[in-house]
């Protein structure tokens, strides 16, 4: 895409395509919204404002890798195509943010569903930070809601700040864990525990299914620990991704919680969510600005050179950066 703005003519074009659900449109629409660049975010923004807020089923699916993601995305998928649902699979990938390279969504990991016409598979945008990739990630739902997708799948491997990130843009979050038991439970962050709504044992085929039923009753245990009464306790089931056994039922599991959340619920989670990304957006634009303030760029070497030298401290340094910031 060029960095020109799209003029009015083709923002009304590229919306009309999207709400057919044609294809080329959709992915123009996704990169427009991924862009970094001011005169696409402003178009980016005049697009969704063209475009009807859409009602999908919104999960959050995670794991680390190997535990077989995108095996499961690719059954779970395919299962829900064949009964009629339009499906699109997002990734929220920080090793993409570190390296510039992705390990998720690269179509050819989920070979069945990337060729079919129901669904519709994006992988995480290569560049930019955590809040970057969130803020375009929150956009593409949008435009796949748009389009007339009912079911979007956020993937993301299981490491750190970005399973919570997708937690906040998703109504149900997904974890995928293998057979574990006892002390190897540790091994699983209690902020996940914490987070997560459904919980999968996954692989549970072979030789390894007596051994992952013992882990999901296990970590059902420990999770009764972890939510108060009253609350969702995540369900843990276990699945195979690679057979398709259990699939149907963490499908059901998913659906239950959002019976749970109720209509009410579910709205007010949403609308917590936007206004938590309301924030997030005004803080990344804040920090943009900062990056791009004259004022700061004629100071920058001289504070550094300061600090560096023990000069100044760091309180000191930060105060004379947001003074110049503030004379802009
Ligand atoms: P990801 O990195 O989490 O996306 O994991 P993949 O879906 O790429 O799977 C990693 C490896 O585990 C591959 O070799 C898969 O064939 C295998 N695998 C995935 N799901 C299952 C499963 O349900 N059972 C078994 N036995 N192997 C699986």
């Amino acid at each position: 895409m060029t960095a020109r703005a799209l003029d009015e003519e083709e923002l009304a074009r590229l919306a009309d395509g999207v709400r057919d659900g044609r294809r080329a449109d959709v992915s123009r629409a996704i990169t427009l919204v991924e862009s970094t660049k001011p005169a696409h975010r402003a178009a980016a923004r005049d697009l969704l404002s063209r475009l009807t807020a859409g009602d999908a089923v919104r999960v959050g699916i995670s794991g680390v890798p190997g535990v077989g993601k995108s095996t499961f995305i690719e059954q779970l998928g395919t299962r829900l195509t064949a009964a009629g649902h339009r499906v699109g699979v997002l990734t929220v990938d920080p090793s993409s943010v570190r390296t510039g390279g992705s390990v998720l969504g690269d179509k050819t990991r989920m070979a069945r569903l990337a060729t079919d016409p129901q669904a519709y598979i994006r992988p995480s945008p290569a560049a930019g930070t955590l809040g970057g990739v969130a803020r375009a990630t929150t956009q593409a739902m949008a435009v796949l809601e748009a389009a007339g997708h009912d079911v979007v799948l956020v993937e993301t491997v299981g490491v750190g700040q970005s399973e919570i990130t997708v937690a906040g843009m998703v109504d149900t979050f997904l974890f995928l864990t293998l057979a574990r038991t006892g002390d190897q439970l540790q091994g699983i962050k209690k902020g996940i525990l914490e987070i997560a709504d459904v919980i999968a044992v996954n692989k549970a085929d072979q030789e390894h299914e007596g051994e992952a039923r013992v882990a999901a009753r296990e970590l059902a245990g420990a999770l009764r620990l972890v939510h108060g009464k009253g609350e969702w306790a995540p369900s843990v089931v276990t699945c195979s991704g690679l057979t398709g056994e259990g699939v149907d039922e963490v499908w059901q599991r998913v659906l239950d919680h959002r019976g749970h959340l109720g209509e009410e619920g579910l709205a007010a989670k949403r609308a917590g969510q936007q206004l938590d990304f309301t924030w997030s957006l005004v803080r990344d634009e804040l920090a943009d600005r900062l990056r791009r303030s004259p004022g700061v760029a004629a100071i920058r070497d001289d504070v550094r050179r300061r600090v560096l030298e023990g000069e100044i401290n760091a309180p000191v340094a930060a105060d004379l950066i947001l003074e110049a910031y503030d004379r802009d």
